[in-house]
């Protein structure tokens, strides 16, 4: 397996490149390596080699990995989070990408003590994975938040279809984007919405060319497992 290092060096090129397309800095895009399907110690090499973001999917893999690395590491939550998990993982992440239901937001707002950054998931795509918001409901569930002072939606998330077709994943990126300008338009103090959370280890070239501010790169970066 090759060293996490030399992957980082790869793919920061890979985002360089794509900066330079769209006539963006590098240091506009977060880069957060995805570790769900490597061991701790992979997650720590990560983190060696100058990662500052970890993303995990599920409670468990987030809790294994933070009882060794702790704070080191800024959290994100990226995967679907049920609602009775939440307090196990409040405490421990930064960010939660897959907000995507008011009870889940009511949840959150309950057990956090400071405010969680969220992100609102949207299946803009409309597959058959239930997971996301359709854009239609996003303002007002966005605006349906307005009382719960533990969260700010910081930004929108979103997973393109898996598929190789570049202009399907293009138009997908580029809906997130202008749902995001539509909900900065609303000016809302508890929804600032500047982060575009978009683009994986097949797409993240072309997320960051639609205007990806968070990419969340798995197997790309630090490989499936060891
Ligand atoms: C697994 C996962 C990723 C990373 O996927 P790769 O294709 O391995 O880069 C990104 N986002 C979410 C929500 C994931 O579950």
């Amino acid at each position: 397996m090759m060293k996490v290092a030399a992957k980082l060096e790869d793919i920061k090129e890979q985002i360089n490149q794509a900066c330079g397309k769209a006539n963006r800095e590098p240091n506009e895009v977060r880069l957060i390596a995805v570790t769900k399907y490597v061991s701790i110690e992979r997650a720590n090499e990560a983190l060696e080699a100058g990662i500052t973001d970890l993303g995990e999917n599920r409670d468990e893999g987030l809790l294994n990995k933070w009882e060794v690395l702790g704070d080191k590491p800024v959290w994100h939550y990226i995967g679907t989070l049920q609602t009775r998990k939440v307090k196990k993982i409040i405490d421990k992440v930064e960010y939660i990408h897959s907000l995507d239901r008011l009870s889940l937001a009511e949840e959150i707002n309950k057990r956090a003590n400071r405010k969680i950054k969220c992100l609102v998931q949207v299946n803009v795509s409309a597959e058959e994975s239930k997971h996301g918001l359709p854009p239609e409901e996003v303002i007002p569930f966005i605006q349906s938040l307005r009382t719960f002072k533990n969260i700010c939606v910081e930004g929108l998330m979103t997973m393109a279809p898996f598929i190789n077709d570049e202009l399907v994943l293009r138009e997908c990126f580029r809906k997130l984007r202008k749902l995001r300008e539509q909900v900065q338009a609303l000016n809302l103090d508890f929804a600032p919405c500047t982060e575009l959370s978009m683009g994986m280890s097949n797409d993240f070239a072309i997320a960051i060319e639609e205007g990806a501010t968070m990419v969340r790169i798995g197997t790309a970066l630090v490989g499936e497992d060891e």
